[in-house]
């Protein structure tokens, strides 16, 4: 697959070519729990999560659906041209209700004039068999992409950060998923606590196996009103955040062993200065850093895919020695 200017398949591309224009997409909270806080999978949920990290302002769940999108297109008119938009299901688990409920949520950010498509965001043991065709009616129309939080590919991982579901679940999910005419997306977080470098590399050989179509990278942020927050202050030494350099150094040998088509969406977190504990990378801007990540790639004469081996049936750690 030829990238159009990079040397990795950038979401932004995939939209243009899907859209054939720029689409923006627009957040929602809509009040939603989440299994993993509410007592049903868990209490506290998982040591990293503060949900306040990606709510924009607008996001009000008391206020309606309609009212969060119009108030976000007019936000986003201000910052220029986007004539299109997908509602984004962002907060907790969005798939985490009764069926009718849900699906009249869906409708209703679907009614809205020029929502064209649904992004929803949830936990990959939390997806019904009902919803998921009800998915893949509406992805008849439009165009609607389910993202599980992934967040590792290593069991014991998933333990340590109390997410409560185990990566069978996730692998579980996705097949259910498969081939229904919706898109599958997926959230990896790199640097939880316990994995090494190697084991960081593992998660792009073990995503490029499941049926995605995109992936959003986060490094570890530690924030504020976190689990994470008060094992950091008393055991900081568990912890191997990275320094923006190593980062980029990280991220563009992961892109090499990740299946050339699946378009990335991101590559860092941003968590809101108020919140943000560490690691703290001197405010330097997220273009500064997709920039650098363009100019290592071609330092290392590198690009997604380069190392990225089809039909691997093992566990992928040989490859890495
Ligand atoms: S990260 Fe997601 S699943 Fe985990 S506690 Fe937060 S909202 Fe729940």
């Amino acid at each position: 697959m030829g990238f159009i200017g990079k040397r990795y398949y950038d979401y932004n591309s995939f939209i243009k070519s899907h859209f054939g224009e720029r689409v923006q997409k627009i957040s929602l909270d809509v009040g939603f729990s989440c299994p993993n806080r509410d007592g049903s999978k868990g209490f506290g949920g998982c040591t990293y999560c503060n949900n306040n990290t990606f709510n924009p302002e607008y996001c009000k769940p008391r206020k309606s659906i309609r009212w969060q999108l119009e108030q976000g297109m007019q936000f986003f008119a201000k910052r220029g041209k986007n004539n299109k938009y997908l509602a984004y299901f962002q907060a907790y688990t969005n798939t985490y209700s009764d069926s009718e409920s849900l699906k009249e949520l869906y409708l209703e950010a679907l009614r809205v004039p020029n929502v064209v498509g649904l992004v929803i965001g949830t936990r990959p043991d939390c997806i019904s068999d009902e919803i998921i065709d009800f998915l893949e009616l509406l992805s008849k129309k439009y165009f609607i992409s389910l993202d599980f939080g992934v967040e590792s590919t290593n069991e014991a991982t998933l333990l340590t950060v109390n997410r409560c579901h185990t990566y069978s679940d996730t692998v579980n999910a996705y097949q259910k998923c498969m081939n229904k005419g919706f898109h599958l997306g997926a959230h990896i977080i790199i640097g939880l606590p316990g994995e090494t470098r190697e084991e960081g590399l593992l998660h792009a050989i073990e995503l490029s196996k499941l049926p995605i179509n995109t992936l959003k990278i986060h490094h570890l942020q530690i924030v504020k009103n976190s689990v994470m927050a008060v094992q950091y202050k008393r055991n900081p030494e568990i912890f191997n955040l990275f320094a923006l350099e190593e980062y980029v150094d990280f991220i563009t040998d992961f892109i090499g062993y990740l299946r050339h088509d699946i378009s990335i969406e991101r590559f860092i977190s941003e968590a809101p200065k108020d919140l943000l504990i560490a690691p703290k990378w001197g405010g330097v801007r997220k273009q500064e850093i997709l920039d650098k990540i363009d100019k290592m790639l071609i330092k290392k004469n590198s690009w997604q895919g380069k190392f990225y081996i089809q039909n691997l049936e093992s566990s992928g750690r040989e490859i890495l020695h």
